[in-house]
This record gives C-alpha cells, sequence and structure tokens, in this order.
C-alpha cells in the first residue's frame, strides 16, 4: 500500500485531497495545526503539530513516503494578505514550514514532495488589464510579486528546485489559481471572493444589498476543487518538475461572479461598491503548459462548481441562523 503524508490536511484543499487519496488507496497521514473544520479527516492517522518545529517535521517524516503533499501555509483571502498586517507571519511562518521540509524530506528519503504554488507569484506589472492578463510560467521573472504571500511562494519554488539539483529531491511544483468548493472558509476575513460572494447573497433578502471590495471589474478566474485535485493527482503520476498552472481559463469580473451568485440563489440583489483590498487588476490561468505536458486541463464550468458551493455556503448560513 503506498503511504502519502498530507502537510496541511486540516485546510480547504488538503482535507479534501485526504479524503481523494484514500479513495485511490493510499494509507494517509494528515498532519495540520487543527482538525478540518467542517467534516472529520478521512486521513489514517491525524497529527495536530506545528511543522514550523523542527521536533515535529522529524517525527512526521518517520518513514519513507512514497508522496509528499505540501500545502501547509498562512494564508487567507485579500482581506488578510493584501492588508500588509500579516505580511511577517504569512513570510516567516510558510518560509519555515517549506525550509523544514525540504530539509527533513531528504533525510527521510521520501520518494516525491508536491508543492502548492500560487498565481499570486505572477510580477503585478503583467496583471494591469483585466482584458489581458499574462500568468504563462515563464513571465514569471523578472519578478514582482504583489504581495509578500507571493514573494515567500516565488523563495520556496526556488527552495524545493535547488534541493531538485543539489539534494536529488523530487519534487513537483504547481502554482493554483484561486481554488474553491464546499467546506472552504467561508467567514470570519480569511474566505476568497466566490464563498464571500456566495455567503453575502445567501444571506441578503432578495432586493437587497451587498458590499463588494472595488468596482468589481476586476477580473479572475476560479478553478472548482475536484478539479485542481485532478491536476495536482496528475502532475504527480507524471515525470513533469513543474512549476505548472493549475487553474481555469474561464475569466470573470467579480460583478459577473456576484451576478452568477445571484442566479443560482434566484434572487435579485444590488451591489454597493466600496473601498477594499484588491488585488492585481487582472489574472486567468494560461493553460498552455499543462495541456502540453499532462495532455489534460479543466472543464468545469465555473456555473456548475459555484453552484455546489453556493449550496453548501447557504446551508452554513441556515444553520447559523437557526
Ligand atoms: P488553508 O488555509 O485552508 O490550508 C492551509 C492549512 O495549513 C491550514 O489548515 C493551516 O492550519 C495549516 N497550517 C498553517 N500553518 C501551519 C503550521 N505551522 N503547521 C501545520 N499546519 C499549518 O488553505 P488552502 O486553500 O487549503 O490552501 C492550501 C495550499 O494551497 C496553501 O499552500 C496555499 O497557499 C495554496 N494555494 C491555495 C489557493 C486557493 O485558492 N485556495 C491558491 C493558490 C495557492
Amino acid at each position: 500500500m503506498k503511504k502519502a503524508l498530507v502537510c496541511g490536511a486540516g485546510g480547504f484543499i488538503g482535507s479534501h485531497l485526504v479524503k481523494k487519496l484514500k479513495k485511490e488507496g493510499f494509507w494517509v497521514r494528515g498532519v495540520d495545526l487543527k482538525h478540518p473544520e467542517f467534516s472529520k479527516t478521512a486521513a489514517d492517522d491525524f497529527i495536530i503539530g506545528d511543522l514550523r518545529e523542527v521536533e515535529v517535521v522529524k517525527k512526521i517524516l518517520d518513514r519513507p513516503f512514497d508522496e509528499v503533499y505540501q500545502l501547509a501555509a498562512d494564508m487567507g483571502g485579500a482581506g488578510y494578505i493584501f492588508t500588509g498586517n500579516n505580511d511577517a507571519n504569512v513570510m516567516h511562518n510558510s518560509a519555515t514550514i517549506n525550509l523544514n521540509m525540504a530539509y527533513y524530506g531528504v533525510k527521510a528519503k521520501i520518494k516525491k514532495i508536491f508543492f502548492s504554488s500560487s498565481a499570486c507569484i505572477y510580477p503585478a506589472y503583467n496583471q494591469t488589464d483585466p482584458d489581458n492578463p499574462k500568468l504563462s510560467e515563464e513571465s514569471a521573472y523578472p519578478a514582482a510579486p504583489d504581495s509578500e504571500y507571493g514573494w515567500e511562494k516565488l523563495f520556496s519554488e526556488r527552495l524545493y528546485l535547488s534541493f531538485h539539483r543539489n539534494y536529488g529531491l523530487n519534487v513537483r511544483i504547481a502554482r493554483f489559481h484561486n481554488i474553491f468548493g464546499p467546506e472552504g472558509t467561508w467567514r470570519g476575513g480569511r474566505e476568497k471572493a466566490p464563498a464571500a460572494i456566495c455567503r453575502k447573497v445567501a444571506e441578503t433578502p432578495d432586493g437587497g444589498t451587498i458590499d463588494m471590495w472595488g468596482d468589481g471589474k476586476q477580473t479572475r478566474s476560479f478553478l472548482y476543487i475536484d478539479e485542481c485535485l485532478k491536476g495536482v493527482r496528475k502532475l504527480m503520476d507524471s515525470d513533469f518538475v513543474g512549476p505548472v498552472n493549475i487553474g481555469s481559463e474561464e475569466m470573470v469580473t467579480i460583478n459577473k461572479l456576484a451576478e452568477l451568485a445571484m442566479k443560482i440563489a434566484g434572487k435579485k440583489i444590488k451591489i454597493k461598491h466600496i473601498p477594499g483590498p484588491l488585488g492585481v487588476r487582472g489574472r486567468n490561468s494560461d493553460n498552455r503548459l499543462i495541456r502540453k505536458k499532462l495532455h489534460w486541463e479543466p472543464k468545469m464550468k465555473l456555473e456548475e462548481g459555484l453552484k455546489k458551493t453556493y449550496e453548501w455556503v447557504n446551508k452554513q448560513v441556515i444553520k447559523i441562523q437557526e
């Protein structure tokens, strides 16, 4: 039986990944500061631990795992990453985790490690036009991410690649673009746009008004969790090291995203645009490389994934109101 270690298994993507690996027949160990928030972990073994601590990292790497998925990071939505208030923690916490995992991963002779980087590594100067952002993998340099979160991810990509070159660490690196779905953070300040909009629409009666940061004309693409995990597993099973984008090419404005959520909810709601942290003006996945290397790209329409997410967020809202 193949053995997998999932770091960040209490988080959104990690908890879904554990379920998928279990379905595929892996023995799975999960590690996180916390248990998954919305359902019981599917992991065979779940360790509560802080991956900044060397002793914890040594303890969890007690065997030569076939596959390690390094998803643990100090992160959140725009409200967490772009205010600047969490910069030191974001950089220190996530970099320490990655330094530990690369170094002790080599010592433990792990067979393969996946690292989740982000679209946030791409230079801000290529994302000023909402209709025409440039996010092909090689355009990452000259580097100019618009957040410390992006800089840490870029550093850690390079860290894993250097361990690959110098110590033969078998790495796979993907740059995720806005992953969303059920059982993701939906309130409290770390939630991302799809969950935040679903929550606002669910909480607001027909004819009411919701707040939105900025003019809503900034563009993004969003990838449903199941599609993201398919891509991750395909990358792990391939010989391609990456970095490669894992995202959707269905670019929408945030206004359009809100309209879709309203359509799904069957409500007519007004949008009040207010100042707030925004990030870049335009961002979309560029899937040419993943098509070429993995002969695959995500296909699910945004509306389909958003419907599943809205239904789940709506249930959470109802639960709280009861
Ligand atoms: P998440 O915040 O839900 O999960 C991250 C998990 O890491 C959390 O459960 C957190 O408790 C854990 N963690 C943080 N510090 C830790 C520590 N010191 N020790 C142990 N565990 C720790 O985020 P997610 O959306 O599931 O994202 C997973 C990974 O994918 C992250 O690395 C993130 O940067 C990356 N990513 C996500 C997206 C997205 O849209 N969700 C986009 C780009 C990149």
